[in-house]
């Protein structure tokens, strides 16, 4: 087990006890997240959002101003009305739908260049790209601050969701010195199943840890992800050997910069490896297929980074592959896609078993609404 956090650590900051505020801000369910990630330690050492020279620092070299490596700022973005009103020195409290989720102490607020950000962050300024889209919309004002106390917000799964005071616990009971950490936000087909039995032929265990929240349209619902992994993780692994619990979280998909936010969360967790494949938090084309990988060995992140390359089935080989280990062309090889599956599913045709387990294809199948309709 990965004994120390990030930084040092596990930040945990108490519950709200009252407290008299200046200003009362609402914030979103996103938000509300990222503060009850730092509240139970998973984006430990941050126990706030970034003040003006820290996030200059991670924007341009992915490290905050003390040095630890950090890639994507956590910013609080405000509006005008706040920016006229809020003064450093200020208590805010923090609510979402009239419910307390912090209070912060502010200890400045600026303003941010939203383009320079997006080609910096993202390597794009493109519109198409969702995580450029998010900032060009939002207000480019962030206020900073300490978080001194936070409550759990109203999360769908809380019963099933473990954070790092937990996994830790269970690797510690589990006697697990190394453990995988696996990152996903799909379904899974034999392709990921390929890449997580690899992790625990060397490891001792696999703390899968799929991203659940705000999706996009034709995205897998929530609930189908949890189904469909417990049904693997049932019929499949050894029990002691698997841990699983939802993340929440809202991808950005800054492939190689969010590859480093999800290596340093399992960090936190425990985890002493985690597993980076091809076009990693990547969407479209906006990355190159293993720039995640390269992105990652520039930086002493303190866990082991298990690239892996994509795995296909090849005819010839007659099974799943990746190119280290078969030397067949193109032709031969099938690959995996979202869209492959997607397309399975709307034609109620069953998928090949080399490409997708039966019984978890039934699990998926059995629902109605499989998809995610619109944000
Ligand atoms: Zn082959």
């Amino acid at each position: 087990m990965n004994l120390s956090a990030h930084g040092g650590k596990l930040v945990n900051i108490p519950d709200v006890s009252d407290r008299e505020a200046h200003h009362t801000i609402e914030v979103s369910y996103g938000t509300a997240i990222r503060i009850m990630n730092m509240k139970m330690g998973i984006l430990s050492p941050l126990k706030g959002f970034m003040g003006e020279s820290d996030f200059h620092s991670v924007v341009e070299n992915q490290r905050l101003e003390n040095g630890l490596p950090w890639s994507i700022p956590y910013t609080l973005d405000i509006g005008e009305k706040e920016f006229r009103c809020v003064r450093a020195g200020d208590t805010v409290r923090l609510s979402q739908n009239s419910g307390v989720i912090a209070i912060m102490d502010v200890t400045d607020i600026y303003r941010y260049d939203r383009i320079e950000y997006c080609r910096k962050v993202f390597g794009t300024t493109s519109t198409d790209h969702p995580g450029v889209r998010n900032i060009r919309e939002s207000t480019g004002i962030c206020m900073a601050g300490e978080i001194k106390s936070a409550n759990l917000p109203e999360i769908p799964f809380l019963k099933e969701t473990l954070f790092p005071v937990d996994t830790r616990q269970i690797f510690l009971e589990r006697g697990w010195k190394t453990v995988t950490g696996f990152q996903t936000r799909n379904v899974p087909h034999r392709g990921h199943e390929e890449m997580q039995r690899t992790a625990l032929r060397v490891t001792d265990g696999i703390f899968i840890n799929p991203v659940i929240g705000k999706k996009k349209p034709g995205d897998y619902r929530d609930e189908i992800i949890m189904k469909s992994y417990d049904t693997l993780i049932n019929n499949y692994y050894p029990s002691n050997r698997v841990l699983f619990s939802p993340l929440h979280y809202e991808m950005s998909y800054g492939g190689p910069r969010e590859a480093m936010i999800h290596a340093i969360m399992r960090k936190n967790f425990g985890c002493t490896h985690f597993v980076v494949g091809r076009d990693h938090a990547g969407i479209g084309n906006f990355y190159g297929p293993y720039d995640a990988q390269k992105n990652l060995q520039a930086f002493e992140l303190g866990i082991e980074i298990m690239n892996m390359d994509e795995v296909f089935y090849c005819k010839k080989c007659e099974q799943l592959a990746t190119s280290r280990d078969c030397s067949h062309v193109d032709g031969d090889r099938v690959h995996f896609s979202g869209t492959m599956v997607r397309d399975t599913l709307k034609n109620g045709l069953s998928p090949e078993t080399y490409l997708f387990r039966k019984d978890v294809y039934e699990t998926i199948n059995r629902h109605d609404n499989k998809f995610v309709e619109r944000v």
